[in-house]
This record gives C-alpha cells, structure tokens and sequence, in this order.
C-alpha cells in the first residue's frame, strides 16, 4: 500500500434497520382496508469518506446522528444495506464471517463501556490471551504470556495483576484493559466507540494521551467516534460531522474549527463553552431532530436551517470540495450565498 491510498474507504453506505414487528403488527387499517406496511430507520444514508493511514478521524454529532452505527458497519458487526467498504483496496463487506477473520486481526474496536466490554467471568490474563492464541495458534505459551505483558505494560497496568476479575479494577483501569486487548493482535486500524464518555472527566485526559501514545508507538490509523468536540480538537487530523445519518462536513481538525462552514457545523461549535472574548455566540436551531423513520426530503437540515431555501427541501446536496481541503454538502455554499 503506498502513503496516498486510503486505509479504509466507506463508499456510498447505507444502513436500514426493519422496525415493523412480525407479520400481525405490519398490518394497518388505513381507508377502509387492511394494508401491510413496513416501517425502517434510516440509520446511515449516502455516508462516503477515505480514512489515511496514520490519522486519527473523528467522526461527531448528535446522538442518533448514526456515527456508532457507521463504526460498527466499518467492524463487521452490522451488515449495510447499500454502499461499500474497503480495507486497503479490498472489499470486505460482504465477506462472510471466516474470509474476514485476517482483516478482523488489523482491525480492532474500543467499546464505550469498559464495564459491559470485558467478561466478568475472565481474569485480565484470559481475556488478553484469548485473542492472541485464536489468531497465532503457532505461539508457545511463553509467548502468549510475553504478549500479554508487553501490553499492559504499554498501557499502564502492572502485569501482575493480570490475575485479577474485572470487576477489580476502575473504570480507568478497565479502559485501558480495553485498549491492551486492541492491541494484543498488532492491529493497524483502531475504531473507537465513545471510548472515554463512560469515564469521570479526570479520567478521560489519561485515557486520550494513552490512546495518542498507543497510536505513535504502534503506528495506528484511528476512526474516532464521539460526540465531544472538544476532545476532537485535540486528538483528531480531521473531522467528519454527521447529521441524521449524512456527512455534512468533513475537513482538517485545524480548519473546521476555524472556519466551520455548514450551518449544522456552525451550531454545533458555537454550543461548545468558551472562555475567549471572540467566542462565536451560541446559535439555537429551531425545532427537533427529525426521525429517522420519515426523513425529510431535500436537505435533511433544511427544517432548522435558518438558510434553506426551496431547493434545499426538494434536492439532497452532494459533498463539494472547497479551496481550503475541507468538503462540504450545502446548496447555500454552492450557490455562494453562505
Ligand atoms: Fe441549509 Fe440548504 Fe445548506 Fe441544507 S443545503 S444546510 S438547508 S442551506
């Protein structure tokens, strides 16, 4: 793989989730008549973007935006409905389980709860171990064990207490369990599902640096998912902004928050707290999210935007590359009025 090609590319992703119940719970009476009628949520509609080796994308918004859903499509986890994803040029959505199994080795994923993500049952020891021996049944037990030490050494947590139940531990200390199971298997590409929303503030700026130190010393490639901005600021090269389940923005971490352009992107800034004099004022969106049952024709925005006009609720708008690297999918910036 040379530097410029994408470690993963998701192209044109759909995911649907069928909500109508059994066959008696589809039926409805509508004029008269009984008819079937099937009800889906939209989850992820249109998503395409290139993650490099090496970076760390962010992908954020509000909850229900479908980020998560987009991780654990990307994992294997969750089959989608439409659209494709390749690891290093391969595709590998539609492999079956076994096929992906030497993908699943470069590709580890970070739960959000360090509680719900490590089987009580285990000590440290097996649910470190477990992954290394599946994947290397060549390695002696010697091995394994080095392994297993090496990691949680990397990751802050004595190797003796590799005996030790789960339930033993913080939640700081469980995370970073969580994070030496991911790298047990010398993986390449990390997802991280809302790894540090579950822990106390104090905790969560230990956990990032860990993340940040993992990912310089094993040379890792993060797609980060989060609703916090600002620890994207911090740890994120660039930034994908969702909404309702479509990419509205995606640009350099630096220049997003310099220039946000789309007005979703705008207001999700602006509710970020600031101490600074020249802070943006908080701008307040009109009405709810729509559900993702129904959604909106056009501009999936278009009802809180103070900018939609008539096209923007009759004409879905595409991702446009602008001067500065960022991409943006707004008829206002388009047409030059925003
Ligand atoms: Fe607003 Fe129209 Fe741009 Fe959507 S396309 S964000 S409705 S201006």
């Amino acid at each position: 793989m040379n530097a410029a090609q994408p470690i993963l590319q998701i192209k044109d992703l759909y995911k649907r989730f069928n909500i109508s119940g059994d066959f008696l719970d589809q039926l409805k009476f509508e004029g008269g008549k009984i008819v079937r009628k099937q009800e889906h949520v939209h989850a992820i509609n249109g998503v395409s973007f290139d993650v490099m080796p090496g970076e760390a994308l962010c992908v954020v918004g509000e909850s229900g935006c479908g980020k998560s859903t987009v991780a654990r499509t990307v994992m294997g986890l969750l089959k989608p409905s439409g659209g494709s994803i390749h690891y290093k040029g391969d595709r590998i959505d539609s492999l079956s389980d076994r096929a992906l199994l030497p993908y699943r080795q470069k590709m580890q994923m970070i739960f959000q709860n360090p509680y719900a993500s490590l089987n009580p049952r285990k000590t440290i020891n097996q649910t470190l171990e477990e992954p290394v021996r599946f994947h290397n049944p060549q390695m002696s037990n010697t091995e394994v064990a080095d392994k297993v030490k090496e990691v949680m050494f990397d990751v802050g947590i004595d190797p003796s207490w590799g005996v030790r139940f789960p339930h033993e531990f913080s939640g700081g200390q469980r995370q970073r369990i969580s994070i030496a199971r991911a790298l047990t298997l010398d993986p390449e590409f990390v997802v991280a599902d809302e790894p540090i929303s579950a822990l106390d503030v104090s905790i969560q700026a230990q956990v990032l640096n860990l993340m940040m130190k993992a990912q310089e010393e094993h040379n890792l490639t993060y797609l980060f998912i989060t609703h916090d901005l600002s620890v994207v600021e911090h740890f994120g090269t660039r930034v994908a902004v969702m909404y309702l389940g479509t990419l509205c923005e995606l640009a350099p971490t630096k220049t997003l928050f310099a220039t946000p352009k789309h007005p979703y992107t705008q207001a999700l800034l602006s509710a970020i707290p600031r101490l600074e004099d020249n802070a943006p004022s908080h701008i307040r969106l009109q009405g709810e999210v729509p559900t993702p049952v129904n959604l909106p024709s056009g501009c999936v925005f278009h009802g809180r935007c103070p900018h939609a006009n008539e096209r923007c609720k009759v004409e879905i708008p595409e991702l446009i590359a602008c001067d500065d690297g960022s991409k943006v999918a707004c008829h206002g910036i388009e047409e030059g009025r925003l």
